[in-house]
């Protein structure tokens, strides 16, 4: 997903459809097509510095959707008593976009 965003960025040559809590990261590519690796790199940085932030569950660092970012998140957590099983479930607030499964 942040990969797309970041190729995406590139292609276009604009920051114009970059959501905002990307902007840092396209800024700090380079000017050629980074590779996978170069990407994860810039990735893990922003997670470390804080300046983005990655749904602890499922990992997503933004609605798929509509792009917002994880911190915006609404997480919600369900145990079926029978079978002990937990389930949460991410809602983006903004776009109505969910993600769920068994944790
Ligand atoms: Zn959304």
């Amino acid at each position: 997903m942040l990969a797309w965003i970041l190729a995406h960025a590139y292609y276009k040559k604009s920051s114009k459809n970059i959501p905002d809590w990307a902007k840092p990261l396209v800024e700090k590519l380079p000017k050629s097509r980074p590779t996978d690796s170069e990407l994860l790199k810039i990735f893990e940085e922003a997670l470390d510095t804080g300046s983005i932030v990655q749904d602890p569950v499922f990992g997503h660092v933004a609605c798929p959707n509509c792009y917002a970012p994880a911190s915006d998140f609404e997480e919600k957590g369900h145990t079926d008593l029978y079978s002990e099983r937990t389930y949460v479930f991410v809602t983006c607030p903004h776009c109505g976009w969910s993600d769920g499964g068994e944790v």
